[in-house]
């Protein structure tokens, strides 16, 4: 089995660092075979011994608005459909938007584990607003309250995405 992680979210949630943080060796592979795929990330990562592929998502389309919704929906839709676990980001200062609600929507409906990723959860303040995002009501899992950028809360997430591995 592949063991394929999707990070999927809004521009701008901290998805990007998160699979910096995941991944052992950044950007190890870029897929440079087909017009579809070229704008993901592939990196490897491993975690209590089990090893899987991460892939990030949305941060590499130039052009009008238009033509970024409408790839990023594009680039969504393939991590969702090739992946094994979904990490769902979201921003704890913003707080749940109109946009993570819509991306919410992109992935109703998919029988494949969805684990919600509150991030830039700094200090405890900042954590207490993961709660928000269970009106997102995509999963049956807990929220995973992190901070990309120290790390922070990351090992009780991969803990549990693991265990699908
Ligand atoms: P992406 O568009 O979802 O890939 O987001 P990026 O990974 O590019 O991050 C967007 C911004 O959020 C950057 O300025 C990051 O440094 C910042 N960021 C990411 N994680 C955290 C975090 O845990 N805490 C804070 N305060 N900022 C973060
Ligand atoms: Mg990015």
């Amino acid at each position: 089995m592949a063991n394929i992680v999707a990070i999927v979210g809004r521009p701008n949630v901290g998805k990007s660092t998160l699979f910096n943080r995941l991944v052992e060796e950044r950007k190890a592979i870029e897929d440079n075979v087909s017009g579809v795929t070229r704008d993901r990330h592939y990196g490897h990562a491993q975690w209590n011994g089990k090893f899987f592929s991460v892939i990030d998502t949305g941060g590499y389309v130039t052009g009008s608005d238009d033509v970024y919704e409408a790839e990023i929906r594009k680039q969504v839709k393939l991590a969702v459909e090739e992946s094994d676990v979904i990490l769902f980001v979201a921003d704890c200062h913003d707080g749940l938007t109109d946009l993570d609600k819509e991306f919410a929507d992109e992935l109703r409906g998919s029988k494949k584990p969805i684990y919600i990723v509150a991030n830039k959860a700094d200090n405890q303040e900042k954590a207490f607003m993961a709660n928000e995002f269970y009106a997102l009501g995509l999963s049956d899992f807990e929220i995973f309250p992190i901070a990309a950028t120290s790390g922070s809360g990351t090992g009780e997430l991969l803990d549990r995405v693991v265990e699908h591995f």
